[in-house]
């Protein structure tokens, strides 16, 4: 300030000096106005300049201006300097959130007013089927053409999800999305997807479940609570009696089996895996299943079973022993209910060359089509169902065999062949495998 008005004073005085050169009053205020005049046009054309940059903003090329336009120029560059950092760093946050929502398993996608897309992320453009980018300004209701969709968003009350079949999948690969929209703001909406496939699939394969355990209880249950009913009703011979009681007695004991087969998969499914600590020997493992083996097929039939061992030098596996136990004899026990009287098991433990460890059992029943071999190890898939019951089996034996493995590191190996018979194989990893 102080500097603009010695520059006026400045020019004035010279104008008035040049004004007193011609010794008259009138030219000295005429040069003090000269003067005052040319001070105009200079600080005008500062102020010009000042005007100009500030129509540009452009803080890399600032013009040199002196005095007091110079200040309000470095003033103004600072200032947008503080807003250029500020943008960006809004920008920068922006650009974070943005890329967690494109993280998100579930779809985000705005609407405006009309319910056009402003922002989508890909997970909601894959499960609902169009562009997250070209597809931006476009109506939602044009691009997902789904009847319960089209209803939702006519309707208006967003207070419950739908769910919907996702669009462009093939029938093998369906995918169920359940859509749900939150208004907010001035008419604006936040729709949110989830795929939900796996969540229904395992509410459908409870529901099986549940549906087949009672299933399975009922049928001894009935022919139980007969027995009950005929024994109490109608007089009965000693013979008679003793028949039905060992009837009943087989109905409930079939009802114990598939109990504790139940609880067994539950105790396995709940705990953590064992550790690598309890070393047990393979040939006292296999001792002791040869001798449930004779004991079981002499209980079956008239001509036993010709049961092999096939021997292998000593050697220790670890993990939880009556788990183990209950993997081997489960394997053994359907080896010799499958396979028909005077027929052959072979039993075994050996080495891979990998350094596991394999107990196979090899029998010479009627074998399993290879369409049935992938779900074997479901809960209650029996190729053949009367003949698993009439035997006394549960349904439930390979999945507890195939928890069994998994839950040491292992696997179960399945192959067979029709008529030929089949081989079961659990694969222990090497890591709990021990020669010495
Ligand atoms: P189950 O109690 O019915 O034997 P599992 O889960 O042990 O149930 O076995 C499932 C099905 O696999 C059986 O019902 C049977 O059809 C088939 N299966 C299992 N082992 C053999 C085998 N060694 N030979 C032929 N079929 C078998």
């Amino acid at each position: 300030m102080t500097r603009r008005a010695i520059e006026l004073l400045l020019l004035v005085a010279l104008g008035a000096v040049w004004g007193l050169a011609h010794d008259s009053s009138p030219w000295t205020l005429a040069g003090a106005l000269l003067g005052a005049g040319v001070w105009a046009v200079f600080d005008g054309l500062r102020a010009y300049r000042v005007l100009h940059w500030l129509s540009s903003l452009d803080v890399d090329n600032l013009p040199r201006v002196s005095g007091l336009w110079g200040d309000v120029l470095e003033r103004a560059r600072k200032l947008v300097r503080k807003f250029e950092k500020k943008i960006g760093n809004a920008d920068a946050r922006l650009e974070d959130f943005l890329a967690a929502i494109q993280a998100s398993p579930n779809g985000v996608v705005l609407l405006d007013a009309q319910a056009r897309i402003e922002w989508a992320n890909l997970t909601a453009a894959d499960q609902l089927g169009f562009d997250a980018q070209r597809d931006v300004g476009n109506y939602i209701r044009n691009l997902v053409r789904h009847p319960g969709f089209t209803g939702y968003m006519s309707a208006g009350d967003f207070s419950h999800e739908i769910q919907i079949e996702a669009p462009h999948t093939l029938p093998t690969q369906s995918r169920q999305i359940s859509i749900q929209i939150h208004p907010y703001g001035k008419k604006r909406k936040l729709l949110l997807s989830r795929d939900v496939t796996t969540v229904q699939l395992a509410e459908a394969m409870r529901r099986d479940f549940v549906a087949n355990v009672s299933h399975e209880i009922r049928t001894p249950l009935t022919v139980l609570s007969g027995f009950v009913e005929t024994m109490q009703n109608i007089p009965l011979s000693e013979g008679e009696r003793h028949q039905y009681l060992a009837m009943m007695s087989q109905q409930a004991h079939r009802m114990q089996t598939l109990v504790s087969d139940l609880l067994t998969l539950s105790r396995l499914e709940g705990s953590p895996s064992p550790g690598v600590g309890d070393w047990m020997n393979t040939q006292e493992l296999l001792a002791h299943v040869h001798q449930e083996a004779l004991g079981l097929s002499q209980t079956l039939g008239t001509v036993a079973h010709q049961i092999r061992l096939e021997s292998s030098a000593p050697f220790w596996i670890s993990g939880a022993k009556t788990e183990v136990l209950s993997a081997m004899s489960n394997l053994m026990s359907n080896a010799v209910r499958y396979t028909p009287a005077g027929g052959e098991i072979r039993l075994g433990w050996r080495l891979s060359e990998e350094g596991s460890a394999v107990f196979g059992v090899r029998d010479t029943g009627p074998g399993i089509a290879a369409e049935h071999i992938p779900r074997l190890t479901e809960r209650f898939y029996r190729v053949d169902r009367s003949r698993s019951r009439e035997s006394g089996g549960t349904g439930l034996g390979l999945a507890i065999v195939k928890h069994v493995t998994q839950r040491h590191g292992g696997q179960l190996q399945v192959s067979s062949e029709l008529g030929k018979g089949s081989t079961f194989s659990i694969v222990w990893p090497a890591v709990r495998v021990r020669t010495g």
